[in-house]
Formats: structure tokens, sequence, C-alpha cells
């Protein structure tokens, strides 16, 4: 971080503030301009107030050269972080050369739908099985999910498949319902809930961040650092669309995102092409896009009957589209080296 001062500025302030700020566990290394001094910092400058320093009456400009993310960031951590989930005799990877396929539908429903569903996909090579059961709906009138009953849903539905399970937890007094869950969902409305994201840092659980649908790159990434500041490293982040002007698509999917990431970042990154752009049709062209990008998996919606659906019907395949899909993918995998 670079801090230019004020023309003019005394010795005793500089002193001051060098002191301040070398208190904090930076060191200051301060050189003289034409004008005026420039402080250089080194160490670790996230815990440094860039705001209350900007309004500080010495300082005239921050420069921050490092980024606000320590934990998430690649710098300090060069190798990717791999989740693995282990069902039986089988482990479920994220990361590291694998490209995860997540499947199932927007919301369980019923027993049958989501047994239906959670076979189909799986005899297609899906590698976890998704499904909300707390569902965050834009009307109070809308399907809201089937809660607790949709969680058995799901636990019961890995028992018959042996896949891991992603869902959705919206408030945090939900998390004991959550004890089977493999994966824990923080959906788009939720990715700067700073006290839900604190404490999912206390818990072991891997999450799956999903991109706010007005957030940047790094205020997704700096959700994740909440997370990870609380204690737990095991995330996945997820680019789902964002919103933009037109609205042929739901959002409009922001796939340059993912080589970004994957260089900033050593967490894995996944694309979901369901929520991204609402229509079934365009899904199989954006999942193959997000094998190019460089991601790490696709999350996506699948319904044994996507025009009786109680949520995303539109945005659903129907588990012989998925079929076709995943005899696509696999061919796009190998290009890039990775196995589903
Ligand atoms: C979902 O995955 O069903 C969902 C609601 O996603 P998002 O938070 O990305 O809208
Ligand atoms: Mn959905």
């Amino acid at each position: 971080m670079i801090i230019a001062l004020k023309p003019g500025v005394s010795r005793e302030d500089i002193i001051k503030l060098t002191s301040d700020l070398e208190n904090l566990g930076v060191k200051v290394d301060s050189s003289q301009g034409a004008s005026q001094i420039v402080l250089g910092l080194v160490g670790d400058t996230t815990v440094i107030n860039d705001e209350a320093l900007r309004a500080n009456h010495l300082v005239e400009r921050v420069i921050r050269v490092q980024e606000p993310y320590k934990r998430a960031n690649r710098a300090f951590h060069p190798m990717d972080t791999v989740l693995e989930f282990k069902s039986g005799d089988k482990t479920a990877k994220v990361g590291g050369g694998s490209f995860a396929v997540i499947a199932g539908p927007c919301s369980v429903e019923s027993r049958e739908q989501l047994v239906s569903v959670a076979e189909a996909v799986k005899k297609s090579g899906a590698a976890f099985l998704r499904g909300g059961a707390f569902k965050p709906r834009t009307s109070p009138y809308s399907f809201q999910g089937m809660g607790c009953e949709g969680i058995d849903l799901l636990v019961e539905a890995k028992k018959a498949t042996g896949l891991p399970i992603v869902t959705e937890l919206m408030e945090i007094s939900q998390l004991e319902l959550f004890e089977d869950v493999d994966m824990i969902q923080v959906g788009a409305r939720n990715m700067q809930n700073f006290n839900l994201l604190k404490e999912l840092g206390r818990s072991k659980k891997p999450i799956l961040l999903k991109r706010g649908m007005a957030s940047t790159m790094t205020e997704l990434l700096m959700a994740a650092e909440y997370v990870m500041a609380g204690g737990n490293s095991r995330i996945v982040l997820c680019e789902r669309g964002i919103r933009g002007f037109d609205n042929f698509t739901r959002n409009i999917l922001d796939l340059a995102i993912v080589p970004a990431l994957k260089k900033k970042t050593h967490l894995p990154v996944i694309v979901d092409p369901s929520h991204a752009t609402g229509l079934s049709w365009m899904v199989p062209a954006m999942s193959k896009a997000a094998i190019a990008s460089g991601a790490d998996g696709i999350i996506v919606e699948v319904h044994n009957d996507p025009e009786h659906a109680l949520c995303d019907g539109e945005q659903s395949l129907t588990p012989e589209k998925f079929e076709n899909l995943m005899g696509v993918l696999r061919k796009y995998a190998e290009i890039e080296g990775k196995t589903i």
C-alpha cells in the first residue's frame, strides 16, 4: 500500500502516523518526493482501514497495491484448493482436474419428483445432487420450498443414489437441519449477508458461494474471505449471471470472471448456466462454454416435468436433455484435460 501525504506535513505528524501504522503490524518506508512524502507499507495490509486513511487530514492519496483479501488470494496460496466428498466407496471432487457436475431440480417438490430426478442424473454421470428446500422467491405468494421435509427427502435421495447433496441455507437458524447436507449453498441474494458468512466460517461444511446479482469480483472474493476468516476454507465460488440491461436472458452470464477468478484465487470456480440464462435451450451451449472458460464444474437444473415445475421450469433440462449434454461435456472435458 502506498500513501501519498499532503505537501507540508510536519515531521511530528509523519512520525505519529508511521508509528500508528507500525502498531498495526506493517513496516513503513518513507521517501521524499519533489513536494511531498510518500509512505510505502509492506506486510499484511488487509488489516488497514483504507477509508479512515483517506479521511485522514494528512493524507492525499491511498493506493492499494495488493488485494484486500488474503486467505482467498492465490498469491499467498498458489496451489489449487480441491474439495473432496466421500460417499460410500466413491469420492467426488471439486477442483484439481475434475469437472464437477451438480444437477437436480430447482426445488424439492415431492419424493417421486426427487427420486426420479436423482436417479436420472446419477445414471447420466452427475457427481452431486442439487435441490432447494428453502427457496428465496421474489414473490411471497410463490412456492417457498418444502423446508425441513425437503431436506429429509434430499437425505433419502443421497442414501438411495450415493450422490452428495447440495442445498441452500437462507438463515443461520436452519444450520442444525443441514447436518447430513454435504455442501451448503449461499445464494446470490445472501452473498453479502455478513452475519451468515461469519457463522458459516465457524462451521466445517463446504460452502457453495454464489455471486450476488450485482456484485463485483472483489466483492465475491471478500465474501469468501469472510467465511475463510472464520476458519472455513472449503469454498466453491459460483458465477450465476449478473444483472444487465438486456432481459432477453434472465441474467447476463459473465464467463470472463472464470479465468479472472482462477488467476486471483485458489478456490474452485463453477458456473450456473441455468440461472444465468433462464432458458433451458441455452444451457447446453453455456455449459460447454463454461468448460472452455476453465471452470471446475457446473450446477444445472434438471426436472422430470419442467412444464409443471413449481419453480424455474423454463430453465430446467429434462433428464433426456441432461443425458445428451453429459455425452457432449465428456468430450469437451477431455479437450480441457479434465475428468467428469
Ligand atoms: C438456486 O440455485 O436455486 C438459486 C436460487 O440460485 P441463485 O441464488 O443463484 O439465484
Ligand atoms: Mn432455481
